[in-house]
């Protein structure tokens, strides 16, 4: 039966020293456990302390939390620069010097005062727990004995924040934002390379899951958190400058092959050539990016930009690209190992079209397309100048962030009218609220509660596009609306080009049995979750391909944890799953950050904005709508931060292997 022997969390006390409870007790679930074949001794958090092991001594394990605290405070304010480090240093003492009982009333009364009096949620948070402790089960805190002294458990600290946390690839967050108020940019910058080279592009079409957890969102909006990365990316690449990346000291011989040059790809070749690999990437198409330059349009993300920090530092950092070649049409797996490499990722991304299902519907017609090749059209016309005519009436249909793209371009394109069908409310469109303002100030007209039935063809080509009124049920048990068609309210909206724009799929020709990859009924790569190992052995996979069409960010995240297995796997040839990935996968299912208030809400400032294109003129063409802030207005914005560090320290049994 499971239980924490001792402990407080969230103000209550837990205490079962003398008596066990009569049922299983879990208040932080999965943590007993946490560490394979290593049980969990005590766990400290910002929201208080569990003890599992009877033989775990407090002044121990308090003193390996406040020293990892002491190192993450940035020193400046006193309570807790001073603080952290007495703290640390009064608990040495105690646990090793035998010094009296006193220590213990001193750092009770500097724990609290360092809680109390910190300015950031760093030195407000690291040392409650202590102070609890110290308040409830003094007892618990006892010089080490010569044979504890003797022992060697396990001990791992890790220190994160909301934002942090809920973003796929981990950004130091607080830390680049430091960067910035601070003014150092490079600095700020080099936070964001630490896991991924495309920052700029991240700092323009990011979905921002970090702004939504941001906790000064409930005080006076979320901090603008992506203006700020694309704030230092754009100052550290104006006038054109090359990112200035040092090259690896090290010259590995193992060579590793990268399909698809998209942000996994790019991520996963980035990382593995700074750590010494030799990288050759293969794409399909002509350029690298992947749906960020043929599907992004580029007045969201201008291609100079994705091409900085994609293309041109891939190759300066030693990588060498293979444009045009195919994964299955051109070449096998096997034949890549044929050829030397040791190990491959497959970043392929989904980059087919979904149908409509709707009747008539030929994906040869003329004047019928899917979202994603239209916005490859879009994007060769514009890049390269290849002709492409969309100047009649275009009916696009679909919700996300795709049809948005496809609206806005066909505006952009010179189209007659625009049109966007989509079968729920616009209130359910899962597309970004930003983008759906700026197509309500595009003009582009809207035709919510409306569902395509039937393409109207003349002549072999689609003049025409027949539509159902919806409407919406009653709520389900979920407190869900569904919608369902209005009996006999088809009605025929004429046009020149229907875009269907509501999904990608991964493209089935890629991989064939014999590769020994599995897939699942989508035809997505099956990969193990935590080290994106294939069933092939040597064989990784992550983005889209993996995931189904997400976003930008996983396939970073997934690009980055791909090549940390594969370098592990290339110089181990095993890959392990680290303590970190064990406790973010204990804080995600715990929500063990997400849900906290601010406990003293700070005065109140206002979110900078981002200074934008208007919407007469930015129609016309397809250059960058959103600015970059100013430097003062980057500074101002930055303030804003409330630094919400937490520090968690887990102590095991014994020693863990991978723990930094
Ligand atoms: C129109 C559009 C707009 C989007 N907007 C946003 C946004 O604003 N924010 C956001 O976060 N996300 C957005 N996304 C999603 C985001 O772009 C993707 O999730 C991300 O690009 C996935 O990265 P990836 O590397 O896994 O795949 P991809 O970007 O699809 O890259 C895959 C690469 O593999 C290549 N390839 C394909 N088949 C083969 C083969 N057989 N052999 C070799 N190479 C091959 C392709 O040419 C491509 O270069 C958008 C997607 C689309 C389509
Ligand atoms: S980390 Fe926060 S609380 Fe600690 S010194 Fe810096 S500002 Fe103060
Ligand atoms: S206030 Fe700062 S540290 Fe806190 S969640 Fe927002 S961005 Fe992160």
């Amino acid at each position: 039966m499971t239980y924490p022997l001792y402990g407080i969390w969230d103000g209550k006390r837990y205490d079962y020293r003398r008596k066990a409870p009569a049922e299983p007790v879990t208040v932080v679930a999965g943590l007993e456990a946490l560490m394979p074949d290593n049980p969990t001794r005590a766990f400290i958090a910002d929201r208080g302390f569990l003890v599992f092991d009877g033989g775990a001594n407090l002044a121990q394990v308090f003193l390996q939390h406040m020293t990892r605290a002491a190192q993450e405070s940035c020193g400046r304010c006193t309570p807790c620069r001073v603080g952290t480090q007495r703290l640390r240093d009064l608990l040495h003492v105690f646990a090793y010097d035998e010094a009296g009982t006193e220590v213990l009333d001193e750092m009770e009364a500097l724990a609290l005062q360092v809680t109390e009096t910190s300015l950031c949620g760093m030195g407000q948070t690291c040392a409650k727990a202590l102070w609890q402790a110290l308040r409830e089960f003094r007892d618990q805190f006892r010089p080490l004995t010569v044979a504890q002294c003797a022992q060697t458990p396990g001990h791992f600290s890790y220190t994160t924040a909301p934002c942090i946390e809920v973003c796929p690839s981990k950004v130091d967050v607080p830390k680049y934002i430091d960067g910035v108020k601070g003014g150092k940019f490079d600095y700020a910058l080099g936070v964001v390379l630490e896991k991924y080279s495309m920052a700029a592009t991240c700092g323009r079409v990011c979905v921002r899951f970090c702004e939504d957890a941001c906790r000064r969102k409930a005080v006076d909006g979320p901090v603008g958190i992506r203006m700020l990365k694309r704030y230092a990316a754009d100052v550290a690449l104006s006038g054109g400058k090359a990112l200035e990346i040092p090259l690896p000291d090290v010259r590995r011989d193992e060579r590793v092959a990268v399909i698809g040059a998209g942000p996994a790809g790019i991520t996963c070749a980035y990382k593995l050539l700074l750590d010494g690999f030799q990288v050759d990437l293969f794409d399909a198409q002509k350029s690298a990016g992947g749906m960020a330059s043929v599907g992004i349009p580029s007045y969201r993300l201008p291609k100079d930009v994705l091409k900085a920090e994609t293309e041109t530092l891939i190759r300066h950092l030693g990588g060498r690209f293979f444009f045009d070649k195919a994964l299955g049409r051109d070449f096998t797996l096997d034949e890549l190992w044929a050829q030397g490499y040791r190990a491959i990722f497959l970043g392929y991304g989904a980059s087919q079209g979904t149908l409509l299902g709707v009747k008539n519907e030929d994906p040869s017609l003329a004047g019928y397309v899917s979202g994603v090749d239209f916005l490859l059209k879009v994007h060769k016309f514009v890049e390269y100048g290849l002709p492409y005519d969309v100047t009649g009436d275009v009916v696009v249909v679909g919700g996300g962030n795709v049809a948005m793209d496809c609206v806005r371009s066909a505006k952009r394109m010179g189209a007659r009218s625009v049109h966007l069908v989509y079968r729920r409310t616009v209130e359910d469109m899962p597309a970004e609220r930003d983008e759906v303002i700026a197509c309500g100030q595009e003009g582009i007209h809207f035709h919510c509660l409306s569902n395509p039935s039937s393409l109207v063809i003349e002549n072999g080509r689609v003049v025409g596009v027949e539509l159902l009124t919806m409407r919406q049920t009653e709520l389900d048990a979920r407190g869900r609306r569904g919608v369902e068609p209005v009996p006999g309210t088809e009605h025929v909206m004429p046009c020149d080009l229907v875009v269907a724009a509501i999904g990608q799929q991964v493209d089935r020709a890629v991989l064939r049995p014999e590769d020994g990859i599995q897939l699942d009924k989508w035809h997505c790569i099956t990969v193990n979750p935590d080290t994106l190992e294939t069933t092939r052995r040597g064989v990784f996979a992550g983005g889209d391909c993996v995931l189904g069409p997400l976003t930008l960010v996983n396939a970073l995240d997934h690009g980055d944890r791909a090549a940390a297995s594969i370098r592990e796997y290339l110089l181990t040839g095993d890959v392990v799953i680290k303590p970190e990935a064990r406790m973010q996968q204990l804080l995600a299912a715990n929500k063990l950050l997400l849900d906290e208030p601010v406990a003293v809400p700070p005065s109140p400032r206002e979110r900078a904005h981002v200074p934008e294109l208007p919407a007469e003129t930015r129609v016309r063409h397809f250059k960058e709508v959103d600015g970059c802030l100013s430097k003062a207005a980057a500074y101002e914005e930055a303030k804003r931060c409330l630094r919400c560090y937490r520090v968690y320290s887990l102590s095991t049994a014994r020693p863990l292997a991978h723990a930094e």
